[in-house]
């Protein structure tokens, strides 16, 4: 068989084995009316009840992607047995790369999974905090932290993961950008980003001066 056939035979393959693990995320909340008591795609999520449901529910879906790679892993593994399939071995390397991704902690401190446990305690906790900003205190999840919404100040730095929601930049973008990000925040925690890290230290530079 030519190298060409071959080749397309492999990408399929890793193509199929990505995709596949991440089916759950793409479909289980959106094509279903589950919308009820969330706002729509992007706005600000109200902390609550809901919203505390709703990330422990994204929690399993997560989950549902481990047991949905099982399959063309164990698929590819059987052909591979018998003889070096290229979209076998394709689809093989396709669900390690979804494993990997997924067993990298992109913060060590918080776990291993995209919603760990802490972070849903510690968005459960900020439903009653033991201080208020402001008289009108409202705290809602924006994309880039937990804010109030009227005195704006910040409750977490925690930028938001994706909840699950229909997004408002259609199915076709929408579903790309899920598999692009596998469902993590488009932007890095606040602390951790360069810039604010640059202005701290611009800060400090220019106290001990
Ligand atoms: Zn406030």
């Amino acid at each position: 068989m030519s190298l060409g056939a071959d080749l397309t035979r492999l990408v399929a393959g890793l193509l199929i084995g990505m995709l596949l693990p991440r089916i759950p995320l793409l479909f289980f909340t959106r094509f279903i009316e589950m919308e009820r008591d969330l706002a729509p795609h992007p706005d600000p999520i109200p902390i609550g009840i809901p919203l505390v449901q709703r990330m422990l529910l994204m929690r399993r879906v997560h989950g549902m992607c481990w047991i949905v790679a099982i399959f063309p892993l164990a698929l590819g593994l059987v052909i591979l047995r018998s003889s070096p399939e290229p979209f076998a071995m394709g689809m093989v390397a396709g669900v390690a790369w979804f494993m990997l991704s997924r067993m990298i902690p992109q913060d060590a401190n918080r776990g291993f999974s995209i919603l760990p446990m802490s972070l849903i305690q510690e968005i459960n906790n900020l439903r009653e905090p033991e201080s208020v900003c402001c008289k009108e205190h409202f705290l809602q999840w924006e994309v880039r932290a937990v804010r109030c919404r009227h005195c704006r100040s910040v409750a977490t730095p925690q930028p938001r993961p994706d909840l699950g929601r229909t997004r408002s930049d259609g199915r076709l973008m929408g579903s790309l950008r899920i598999l692009l990000m596998d469902g993590n925040p488009v932007f890095p925690v606040m602390q951790d980003s360069v810039v604010v890290q640059g202005v701290e230290l611009l800060g400090e530079v220019t106290e001990e001066e």
